[in-house]
């Protein structure tokens, strides 16, 4: 194990990010309409553990995947040798808890879930080894009416969140049938050019073909394009299904292109695939991506179940928001309570708690290092705070029962202070915050965040 000395900063793990509070609004606002948006549909939340039996992800992703490869943080527990790994997605997990706990016994169910997933990457824009996903499972559900409104819901989400330029591409992988027919083709195909592939399309050519399509290498794009093409291999369920989803999407109003070459990367997935992808992000683009995984239930044990779902990338999309929407802030609180004295300090507590009963936010004055500090140190923590409010209880203010009322954002600096009884305190304020119009608080707007464009 490596040694550390005493005195040396021990810094976080690269590639997986703090989130600071100065991000802190951003992702409230994100986290508020994501639940808001599932909920309006009807989705239920599921939390699952962060970390999964390492065969879950083996046997759910299929072993010739990036992710299974290569990017899994998988260890082996030393209290008692089980084989555990850091969850590097969610669909897994969700659909083992749905069999674990019988959760579809009566009927199929609409799920979302968020949280932290892992992945052993190069860091890089867009690409971290903790990042966050949103995603949503659909369990039982076997038609393309489910399919469509996952969809929809994704584009009720950015525009929710006022993002645009965020462009729909969807295509088919069939079933296995299907699909094994065009492998078949596919390898031919790239047989007969093998000195075109690189390295990881030789090794894939007979374990995982369909991933070649897949390809980010420039210098294989032409060979690609001209592979036969799997929504060619289609039979007729599979065509039917797929423009039933494609007609829902017209229905509603929601853009797409068929692209033939979207295959995704997971062995579980058939039929409709789907990605959302922006310009606005460099090479990361993809936002989002989903699809139908009829035989993943099967997979792993249980009754045969058709289900579709998506993840979402919550970096990659603040990073949009970030983009659009500009600076996310918000004050720390509506009130700072300035004190000064014993009294006036036991006095301030009191108040704080009566504030706070009242709806408001409030900091209380706490003494740091230096001790409580000056009046006009600790007016500058008031201003500091992005508080609408200084309320300050100096040796005047406990010896009369009052307190004064200082308005930090007024701009009529003559109405810029007012002495008020202690009991009215709360009262006033809440008029004051009414009169204004003002919209930027707790008390009035649980959780309102503004933004500056
Ligand atoms: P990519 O091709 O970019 O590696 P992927 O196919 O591995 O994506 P999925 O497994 O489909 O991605 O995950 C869904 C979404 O999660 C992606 O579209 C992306 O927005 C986000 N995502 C995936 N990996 C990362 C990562 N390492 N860091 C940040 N976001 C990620
Ligand atoms: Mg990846």
């Amino acid at each position: 194990m490596a040694e550390t000395k005493k005195s040396e900063k021990i810094l976080g793990v690269k590639g997986m990010n703090d989130i600071l509070p100065e991000d802190a609004p951003l992702w409230e606002l994100f986290e508020n309409t994501v639940q808001s948006v599932l909920r309006s549909y009807g989705y239920q939340q599921i939390r699952t553990p962060i970390v999964e039996p390492t065969p879950l992800f083996a046997r759910g992703l299929g072993t010739v995947t990036d992710i299974v490869e290569k990017e899994m943080y998988s260890f082996t527990d030393s209290m008692n040798g089980d084989e555990l790994t850091l969850r590097p997605e969610c669909t897994a997990g969700v659909v083992r808890s749905v069999l674990e706990h019988n959760l579809t016994y009566d009927g199929p169910k609409r799920l979302w879930y968020e949280g932290p997933m892992f992945r052993h990457e190069r860091p890089q824009r867009g690409r971290y080894r903790q990042f966050h996903q949103v995603g949503a499972e659909a369990v039982g559900f076997a038609g393309p009416d489910i399919d469509a409104e996952l969809i929809m819901l994704c584009q009720r989400l950015w525009d929710d969140l006022g993002l645009s330029g965020i462009r729909l591409e969807i295509n088919s992988i069939g079933d296995a049938q299907e699909r094994h027919a065009h492998r078949v083709d596919l390898i031919a195909y790239f047989e007969q050019h093998k000195d075109q592939l690189d390295a990881d399309a030789q090794r894939r050519l007979h374990s995982n073909p369909l991933r070649i399509l897949d390809t980010k290498n420039p210098t294989m794009q032409e060979l690609v394009n001209n592979a036969p093409q799997l929504i060619e291999y289609l039979g007729e369920e599979s065509r039917a299904h797929f423009e039933g989803v494609q007609r829902l999407l017209k229905h509603n109003n929601i853009p797409f292109t068929i692209n033939p070459r979207l295959v995704r990367g997971m062995d579980y997935y058939n039929r409709t695939v789907f990605e959302w992808i922006t310009d606005q992000l460099g090479s990361q683009g993809t936002v989002c991506g989903g699809g139908r995984y009829d035989p993943l239930v099967e997979i792993f044990g249980g009754k045969p179940t058709p289900a579709v779902g998506f993840a979402m990338g919550v970096e990659r999309l603040l990073e949009l928001m970030k983009a659009t929407s500009g600076d996310v802030s918000r004050s720390q609180c509506d009130v700072y309570l300035v004190h000064q004295g014993e009294a006036a300090q036991l006095q301030s507590f009191t108040l704080g708690e009566r504030l706070r009963d009242a709806g408001l936010d409030v900091v209380l004055h706490c003494a740091s290092a230096g001790g409580a500090g000056s009046f006009k140190s600790q007016m500058k923590r008031a201003d500091a705070s992005g508080a609408a409010y200084a309320i300050i209880l100096g040796e005047d203010e406990v010896a009369n029962g009052t307190a004064t009322i200082k308005y930090l954002r007024d701009a009529d600096a003559s109405d810029n202070q007012r002495s008020v009884a202690l009991e009215l305190v709360a009262d006033h304020l809440i008029d004051h915050m009414t009169a204004d119009g003002d919209h930027d608080h707790g008390h009035l707007h649980a959780g309102q965040i503004h933004t500056h464009h």
